[in-house]
C-alpha cells in the first residue's frame, strides 16, 4: 500500500480505540511500515487514564519495562510526564520490587498524541466503528457510524470499557464508556453476528476532589524517591520536580455511612451483572468483605500540575452522589471536600480471550485482533503490552510471517496472554507477580536482557539502542567475573565497616561469595573503598542499573538456576505440538468434561493443555501417547 491510499479509505490496519492498547498497536504497526487508521471516540482523550493517574506498581512495572525492551512507547511516555517516581517494595526481594510513576494525566495524553502525530503512516480519526466486514473467514474492512466504509487487511479492536458501556452513579444509569465519553454502540452486535461471543464485566473509579478543599495537615505525606529510577532503558531520562501524595484512612463513621446505604448500590441491588475487579474492589465491597477491618488506607494523588483535581485512591464506589459526599467528608482532611467528578461504576462488553490465539488474532476470523480491556483485562499496562503484541502480529499476518508468541518464561507479557487465551477468565484480569511460576526470572531489572534481542529482530529497537544493550550485558558479565575473582581482605579497616552490618571476616573472602550474605549490598564495597588504598578498591564505577542487576544475579544465583531448570522441563512439553484439526471427542480415557475444555481452548501444545483448569497429568499422558510421542 502507499501512503496515499487514505484518500480511498484503504489501510493495511485499522486500530479501533486510541487507549493504551490502541496507541501501542498503532505505533508499532506504523513503525513496521503499515498504513494505519486509528479510530477513537474522542481524539482529545488519546491514552487517557480514566482511573488512577499512575503507571506501574507490582508486576505492572515489569510489563512497562518489557514494552520498552520490545520497542513500545509506554515507558518513554511515563518517564517524560511523571510528577512522582517511587520504587515500591524496595526492601523486599527483587521479584516484587516495582517502579510506580504518578503521571500528569493531561501531559501524558498530550505526549502520546504528539508521538502518534509524528509517526508516519498513522491516520487518526474521531468516529465510532460500528461494523466489521468479513469475507471467507477473513477481515476485509469496517464501517463507521456515518456509514463510511474502510478497506483493510487487519483490524485490532482495543475498545476498553466502551462497548455497550453503561455507567452507574447510585441507581441512576447512563449510556457511556467512561465519564464524559459516550458508549460505542453497534460493534458488539456486529461481532456477535460474526459468531464472536461477548460477555459483561464491570469496573469503577473514585471521585475527583478539588485540592483547595483538602486539609493535608491531617494526612501523612508520601514523597517520591530521591534516588530516581526510570522505565525506559533508553539513556537521558528527564529529571523532573516531584510532588507528594498523601495518606488518610477510613474510620467507623465512613463504614457506618456505607453500610446504611448499601440498598442504593447498583451492585447490591442487582442492576449490574458483570463481575468487578477482585484486586481493585469498591470501598463498599471492602467494608462488606472485610467487615472486621476497622480502617482502610486511602491515598490522595494529584492528577497533574495544572489542575486542582486529585484522585482518591482506594475509594472507588457506585453509591449515589449525595452518599459519596457524606462518605468523603468522614475522612480526616476531607471534612470540607468538594467533589469535582463523582465516582461511578461502568459495565461493558468484553470478548473472552479463549476465542483468540497467542498472537491475539481471532481463532475464527483471520486478520481480526483483540487487545486490552476488550480481552477481559484491567489496567493500562496490561492493555499496552497486549496492544504492542497485537500491533506487531497484525504486521506479521499481513506479511505472511510467523506470529510473535512470547512464552511464559520470557515475560509477564507472555504469561498474561497465555493466561487469557488458556484459562477462560471470568473476572477482570490484573497482572500480579503471583501469576508467574518464574517470577524470579521475570524481574523489572532484566526485562531488557529477556526481550531486547526480540525487539531488535522485529525492527522496533534501533541499532544504537541495541548496541547500548549489548554493552550493558558485557559490563554485567565482566563485573560478575570480577566479583568471583576479587578477594575482600580481612584487614582491620574492612572489619570496622563490616561490623556496622553485623558481619566479620577472619580471612579474605571472594566478593561474590560475600555479596550473597543477606545484609551485604554493593554499597558496602563502596564504603570499604573509603578505608583502603586505591589498588585495593573493591567497587567499580558502574551505573545503578548494572549494580542492581549484578546484585540480584549473584545473591539469587541458586534460585535462578532452579527456575531455569523448570523452564527447561516446561519447554519439553511445549515441543509437543497439537494439530489444529484434532478431534477430542474421539480420544478414549479422557473425561467428557476435559474433552469439552480442550475443545473450547484448542491448545496449540501439551504445555498449554496442561495449564487448562481441570486437565490432569493423566490426561496429558493420554494426549502424549495419542500424538505418538
Ligand atoms: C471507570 C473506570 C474504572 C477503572 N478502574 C480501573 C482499576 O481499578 N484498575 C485498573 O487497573 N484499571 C482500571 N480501569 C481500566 C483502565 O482504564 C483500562 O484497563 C485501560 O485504559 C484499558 O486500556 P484499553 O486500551 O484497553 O482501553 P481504553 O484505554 O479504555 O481505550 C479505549 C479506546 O477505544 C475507543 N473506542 C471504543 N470503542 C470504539 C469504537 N467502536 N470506535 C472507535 N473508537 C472506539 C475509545 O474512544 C478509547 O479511545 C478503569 C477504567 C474505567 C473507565
Amino acid at each position: 500500500m502507499t501512503s496515499l491510499d487514505y484518500i480511498n479509505n484503504k489501510f493495511d490496519v485499522i486500530v479501533v480505540g486510541a487507549g493504551h492498547a490502541g496507541c501501542e498497536a498503532a505505533i508499532s504497526a506504523a513503525r513496521l511500515g503499515c498504513n494505519v487508521l486509528l479510530c477513537t471516540l474522542n481524539v482529545d482523550n488519546i491514552a487517557l487514564q480514566p482511573c488512577n493517574p499512575a503507571i506501574g506498581g507490582p508486576a505492572k512495572s515489569t510489563l512497562v519495562r518489557e514494552i520498552d525492551a520490545l520497542g513500545g512507547v509506554m515507558g518513554e511516555v511515563a518517564d517524560a510526564t511523571y510528577i512522582q517516581m517511587k520504587t515500591l517494595n524496595s526492601s523486599k526481594g527483587p521479584a516484587v520490587r516495582a517502579l510506580r510513576a504518578q503521571s500528569d494525566k493531561k501531559e501524558y495524553t498530550r505526549y502520546m498524541r504528539n508521538i502518534i502525530e509524528n509517526t508516519d503512516n498513522i491516520w487518526v480519526k474521531q468516529t465510532c466503528i460500528t461494523d466489521i466486514k468479513v469475507k471467507d473467514g477473513q477481515i476485509i474492512g469496517a464501517v463507521d457510524e456515518y456509514g463510511l466504509e474502510y478497506i483493510c487487511r487487519a483490524i485490532i479492536l482495543t475498545t476498553g470499557t466502551s462497548l455497550e458501556g453503561k455507567m452507574y452513579v447510585g441507581l441512576q444509569a447512563y449510556s457511556g464508556g467512561r465519564l464524559g465519553e459516550r458508549a460505542a454502540i453497534g460493534l458488539s452486535q456486529s461481532l456477535r453476528e460474526h459468531g464472536i461471543v461477548t460477555k459483561k464485566l464491570k469496573t469503577g473509579t473514585p471521585a475527583r476532589v478539588d485540592k483547595r478543599t483538602i486539609d493535608y495537615s491531617k494526612m501523612t505525606v508520601q514523597p517520591g524517591d530521591d534516588k530516581l529510577s526510570f522505565y525506559s532503558f533508553k539513556p537521558n531520562r528527564p529529571v523532573r520536580q516531584q510532588y507528594p501524595c498523601y495518606l488518610t484512612r477510613t474510620n467507623e463513621e465512613t463504614h457506618s455511612i456505607i453500610r446504611a446505604n448499601l440498598d442504593k448500590s447498583p451492585m447490591y441491588q442487582g442492576l449490574i451483572h458483570g463481575v468487578g475487579p477482585r484486586y481493585c474492589p469498591s470501598i463498599e465491597d471492602k467494608i462488606v468483605r472485610f467487615a472486621s477491618n476497622p480502617s482502610h488506607h486511602i491515598f490522595i494523588e494529584p492528577e497533574g500540575l495544572n489542575t486542582y483535581e486529585v484522585y482518591i485512591q482506594g475509594f472507588s464506589t457506585s453509591l449515589p452522589a449525595c452518599v459519596q459526599v457524606e462518605m468523603l467528608r468522614s475522612l480526616p482532611g476531607l471534612e470540607k471536600a468538594h467533589i469535582i467528578k463523582p465516582a461511578y461504576a461502568v459495565e461493558y462488553d468484553y470478548v473472552p480471550a479463549v476465542q483468540t490465539l497467542h498472537s491475539l488474532m481471532s481463532k475464527d476470523i483471520k486478520g481480526l485482533f483483540f487487545a486490552g480491556q476488550i480481552n477481559g483485562t484491567s489496567g493500562y499496562e496490561e492493555a499496552a503490552a497486549q496492544g504492542l503484541v497485537a500491533g506487531i502480529n497484525s504486521v506479521n499476518y499481513i506479511n505472511g510471517s510467523e506470529p510473535l508468541e512470547l512464552s511464559r518464561a520470557s515475560s509477564y507479557t507472555g504469561t498474561l496472554i497465555d493466561d487469557l487465551v488458556t484459562k477462560d477468565i471470568q473476572e477482570p484480569y490484573r497482572m500480579l507477580t503471583s501469576r508467574s511460576e518464574y517470577r524470579l526470572l521475570l524481574r523489572q531489572d532484566n526485562a531488557d536482557e529477556r526481550l531486547t534481542e526480540i525487539g531488535h529482530k522485529i525492527g522496533l529497537i534501533d541499532d544504537a539502542q541495541y548496541q547500548r544493550f549489548l554493552d550493558k550485558q558485557e559490563n554485567i558479565q565482566k563485573e560478575i567475573v570480577r566479583l568471583q575473582e576479587t578477594k575482600l581482605p580481612a584487614t582491620g579497616g574492612v572489619n570496622e565497616v563490616l561490623a556496622k552490618y553485623g558481619e566479620h571476616i577472619e580471612n579474605g573472602i571472594r566478593l561474590g561469595e560475600f555479596l550473597k550474605r543477606p545484609n551485604i549490598t554493593y554499597d558496602v564495597f563502596k564504603e570499604v573503598d573509603e578505608r583502603v588504598s586505591l589498588e585495593e578498591k573493591m567497587s567499580e564505577n558502574l551505573s545503578q542499573d548494572i549494580i542492581d542487576e549484578v546484585e540480584v544475579k549473584v545473591k539469587y544465583n541458586g534460585y535462578i538456576k532452579r527456575q531455569l531448570e523448570q523452564v527447561e522441563t516446561s519447554e519439553k512439553l511445549e515441543k509437543y505440538r497439537i494439530p489444529a484439526n484434532i478431534d477430542y471427542s474421539k480420544i478414549k480415557h479422557i473425561s467428557t468434561e476435559t474433552k469439552e475444555k480442550l475443545e473450547k481452548i484448542r491448545p496449540t501444545n501439551l504445555a498449554q493443555a496442561s495449564r487448562i483448569g481441570g486437565v490432569k497429568p493423566a490426561d496429558i499422558s493420554v494426549l502424549m501417547v495419542m500424538l505418538g510421542k
